[in-house]
């Protein structure tokens, strides 16, 4: 895997070169290039390879419920004033969508970037109520019967992570081919940080005792146990509303506790973590948070919290959970 990843960075890399000989700079002369991004991971991804030749700007805000999020007026003004718009793509960026139909904008989706998964409903789960779809897909209801829904999570794998910086590193060298070299030392040295986080994940999962994650929440880390062949019961998928889980969810989620002796159980980021108290409180056993990286407290985002550091904290957490 590594191997391929690595020839996989090479000839993008020399792709790059060879894009970067013609094609005309895109960016802005006088003053700093803008990205603009929707998501943390983007923001943050934008600010590790563009470093201090671009500014990087973040839409949603700290904190906020990404999915239901709709820009403002200046926020339309932002992106189409931005050299480049870093999003993520699927269906709770309809409204990018919207946008860019009758809009010419420079624009990179993570999605994009890597192998889309389907969103999975597993035992036990409580699917998602038809309405919590609605807000975000006027746009798109006549498409509705086409095609799958994709799971829009996709940064929560670090393979995933590197990559979308493959991929943004490229872009930016098209766009600032003065910029290149600079943007693709970042891109060697995040890559080899991600590839370091990526080997303690594997580490951890073959060190493991066990093999299953219980997440007594939403579950938008699909990607992250696709890549660690990890199993995994969780309330709700991963875009669900925060809806209160019924009894039945509770004690399915207890029982797979007990049966399979989970020594804790996972809640990601923002959570009201009632579910997993009561779970908790039933079993013995113990809570653990799972940074989806969806979203960032906004004293993280001012103090420079990082996908990695956040990560690092998720390594920690699985050898709690898998021992
Ligand atoms: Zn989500």
């Amino acid at each position: 895997m590594k191997k391929i990843l690595c020839i996989f960075i090479l000839s993008a890399l020399l792709l790059g070169l060879a894009a970067c000989g013609e094609a005309e700079p895109a960016l802005p002369r006088d003053g700093k290039p803008v990205i603009v991004t929707t998501l943390f991971p983007a923001y943050d991804f934008a600010r590790q390879i563009a470093g201090e030749r671009a500014e990087v700007i973040l839409l949603v805000p700290p904190g906020a419920e990404a999915h239901s999020f709709e820009p403002t007026a200046r926020d339309m003004i932002r992106i189409q004033e931005s050299s480049l718009f870093f999003c993520n793509g699927g269906e709770s960026e309809a409204w990018v969508e919207e946008l860019l139909e009758d809009q010419q904008i420079e624009t990179l989706r993570m999605l994009d970037c890597v192998d889309a998964l389907e969103e999975e409903t597993v035992e036990g789960m409580q699917a998602v109520p038809e309405h919590a779809h609605e807000e975000h897909d006027h746009a798109h209801e006549e498409h509705e019967e086409e095609g799958p829904e994709y799971d829009e999570h996709v940064w929560t794998s670090p393979v995933n992570a590197e990559k979308i910086c493959v991929a943004l590193c490229e872009r930016l060298c098209q766009m600032d081919p003065e910029g290149a070299d600079y943007y693709r030392a970042n891109l060697a040295r995040y890559c080899a940080e991600l590839e370091v986080l990526d080997a303690a994940f594997r580490q951890t999962v073959e060190q493991g005792q066990r093999r299953t994650l219980v997440f007594a929440d939403r579950f938008p880390v699909r990607y992250f146990v696709e890549e660690y062949g990890l199993r995994y019961y969780a309330a709700f998928p991963g875009c669900a509303d925060d809806t209160e889980p019924s009894a039945r969810t509770v004690a399915f989620l207890i029982d797979k506790v007990r049966d399979e002796q989970i020594p804790a159980v996972f809640v990601i980021e923002f959570s009201n973590e009632k579910m997993a108290d009561v779970i908790c409180e039933d079993t013995g056993c113990g809570k653990l948070r799972f940074h989806s990286c969806h979203t960032v407290s906004a004293e993280d985002l001012e103090n420079g919290v990082t996908y990695l550091e956040l990560m690092w904290e998720n390594v920690a957490a699985l050898k709690e959970a898998l021992n």
